[in-house]
């Protein structure tokens, strides 16, 4: 069977076509500025050139159209005919408290994901855009919902209850969520075929650092916590979002600044993070270039960026009561060097020791803790849209 994973974006459609017999990458694209003009497709069919299509795509239904018609395209598609894509995987940010899992979606599931549009503003509505999309130009094959939330569903009330009113979490269902748990869930069992034990005998901490960042402390086969909470906005320092904080700031410069609750939302996730305290970039490689060449607010926001992480290593050990490996995956988890051995140093009384030679790789799975660390230290690339994949080839055969 071959499948379509696809996530939806507000204005974006990145897709992937696998074939299941073999988990063989067909194509891989992406549409961009859908709803804005001057939209493009870019499209990489396995083994021969990408191209790109140039034209105007006024929803995600037109976007998903054409991602359709260029599957199928004599010269650069990937299939002769849309009657051998057996199921379509659909990447969804929020479950809420409803999945643990993936589900092949049907009416119910979409009021669950309507339901928690209000906790996902950003992200539910065009997920449910994308599949609403897909499901009227492919009717007759089943979709699959995965949820990156579900994964995190294992956490126990002391790990996902805030210490506010508890009506909040009843009227409101404010808690401890998680996100990016479709990688969490593959690289954790990625490292525990490296580590040569069943997954759930297994200590693990995930380190997903991209221009989002999350981690997770894995234990028994469930994740015991992850960093982020009620939205992507809590724990590490990221590329535009400030993490942790005091949440007094927050009334604080919504009164000294005059800001509304959704300027004050986008001063938290849009200009903090990396971006506001370097005052640089939230690419953490413009970062690292400019505070290399001296500029000292960039090095304050590596230090901070940095001293978050080790905190939540020290912090995801003590609930583990140990741990076998950390890991370390997404954009600046496999390919920054400096970054990592920045992270790990000073950390050998935790039991982490950095073997600095092996750390010297980028994208690779391999272990570079020395000989004798206690904790391994793992580079997993991960794979988000193989967890989507085979979920929806499991639900769908
Ligand atoms: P997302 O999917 O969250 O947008 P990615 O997982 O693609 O993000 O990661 C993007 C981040 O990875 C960027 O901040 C980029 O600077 C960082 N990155 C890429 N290569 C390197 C590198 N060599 N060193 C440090 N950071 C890197």
């Amino acid at each position: 069977m071959k499948v379509l994973v696809v996530n939806a974006g507000s204005s974006s459609i990145k897709y992937q076509v696998m074939d299941m017999t073999d988990e063989s990458v067909l194509a891989v694209g992406l549409v961009d500025r859908v709803g804005i003009p001057g939209s493009t497709l870019e499209h990489k069919p396995l083994g021969k050139d990408e191209v790109v299509i140039k034209k105007d795509l006024p929803d995600h239904t037109a976007g998903m159209e054409l991602v359709l018609e260029v599957l199928v395209n004599p010269e650069y598609g990937c299939i002769q005919s849309m009657d051998e894509i057996g199921a379509v995987g659909h990447r969804v940010v929020h479950g809420g408290e409803a999945f643990a899992a993936s589900v092949v979606i049907d009416d119910q599931v979409k009021k669950v994901i309507r339901d928690c549009f209000d906790i996902a503003p950003l992200h539910n509505p065009p997920n449910l855009m994308g599949i609403d999309a897909c499901q009227r130009l492919m009717p007759n094959v089943k979709h699959v919902a995965v949820f990156d939330t579900a994964f995190h569903q294992t956490m126990e009330p002391a790990h996902y209850m805030y210490a506010i009113p508890y009506e909040a979490y009843e009227k409101f269902r404010i808690r401890r969520y998680g996100f990016h748990g479709t990688s969490h869930y593959y690289v954790a069992h990625q490292a525990a075929e490296m580590l040569g034990k069943p997954y759930e005998d297994c200590k693990i901490i995930t380190l997903h650092l991209g221009n989002g960042a999350s981690m997770a402390a894995i234990k028994d086969g469930k994740v015991v916590e992850t960093s982020m909470g009620f939205t992507p906005l809590e724990g590490l320092v990221m590329g535009t979002r400030s993490g942790d904080i005091d949440p007094a700031i927050v009334f604080f410069l919504m009164d000294k600044l005059g800001m509304d609750s959704q300027e004050a939302n986008n001063y938290f996730n849009k200009k903090s993070g990396m971006l506001g305290l370097s005052g640089v970039s939230n690419d953490l490689r413009d970062v690292l270039e400019a505070a290399a060449s001296g500029n000292e607010r960039a090095q304050i926001a590596l230090d901070v960026y940095y001293n978050a992480i080790k905190g939540y290593i020290g912090n995801y050990i003590a609930k583990l009561n140990g741990c076998d490996c950390i890991i370390f995956t997404a954009g600046v988890g496999e390919n920054g060097i400096d970054t990592r051995a920045d992270i790990c140093a000073d950390l050998d009384a935790l039991g982490i020791k950095m073997d600095i030679e092996k750390n010297k790789v980028r994208g690779k799975k391999v272990d570079v803790a020395t000989a004798d660390s206690q904790i391994r230290i793992f580079i997993i690339p991960t794979n988000e849209e193989l967890v989507i994949a085979r979920d929806t080839y499991g639900l769908a055969k």
